[in-house]
């Protein structure tokens, strides 16, 4: 199929200052783009070409896989967020997180240290498994959970390209920020 680029839930300015309205022409505007327009052209012609994204994620390797989990990984990202989010998860989700971590703020120190410490480009990952319990995890480059059939329910991404227009190497003010600008109720309904 021919993807395009989902349009954000939000304008461009709804997540300033955590994330810039440069950082999201950019960011979005650009390597998103560039995601979507590189698997399109890569698919043409293959086996891939009459998949849907998930199933492409799934199935290949190499530049298709890259660019395809990129565009899923960046469309789970920017769809996680919305003006003047952040606070706590409500519900079950907040319950899970309490059972596994302790409390909301052990999970997000344990969440904010994977992303500060994955080594290079990469997604830090909240993920739940087919029994429904809660783990971390890093991916490095387009890594991401979809490929081992877990379900995603929040992701940091934290490539330079992510932050470096409004943090430059200040990779924990980023991620700091991000917690600021969380939409729990999409995030909670993933769960
Ligand atoms: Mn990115």
């Amino acid at each position: 199929m021919f993807f395009e680029l989902p349009k954000l839930p939000y304008k461009p300015e709804d997540l300033d200052p955590a994330i810039s309205v440069k950082t999201i022409e950019f960011h979005y505007g650009k390597h998103h783009q560039t995601y979507v327009t590189n698997l399109n052209n890569l698919i043409k012609g293959t086996e891939f070409e009459n998949m849907n994204l998930e199933q492409i994620v799934i199935k290949s390797d190499g530049a298709i896989f890259n660019n395809a989990a990129q565009v899923w990984n960046h469309t789970f990202y920017f769809h996680s967020f919305k003006n003047n989010g952040g606070g706590v998860p409500k519900g079950p989700l907040a319950t899970a997180i309490e059972s596994k971590w302790g409390s909301f703020e052990n999970f997000k120190t344990e969440f904010s240290n994977a992303a500060l410490t994955l080594f290079g480009s990469g997604w830090a990952w909240l993920v739940k498994d087919s029994e429904g319990n809660l783990s971390i995890v890093k991916e490095s480059n387009a890594g991401t959970p979809v490929k081992n059939g877990l379900t995603p329910l929040l992701t940091f991404d934290v490539w330079e390209h992510a932050y470096y227009l409004d943090y430059q190497n200040r990779r924990a003010d980023y991620i700091a920020a991000l917690w600021t600008i969380i939409d729990w109720d999409i995030v909670s309904a993933r769960f």
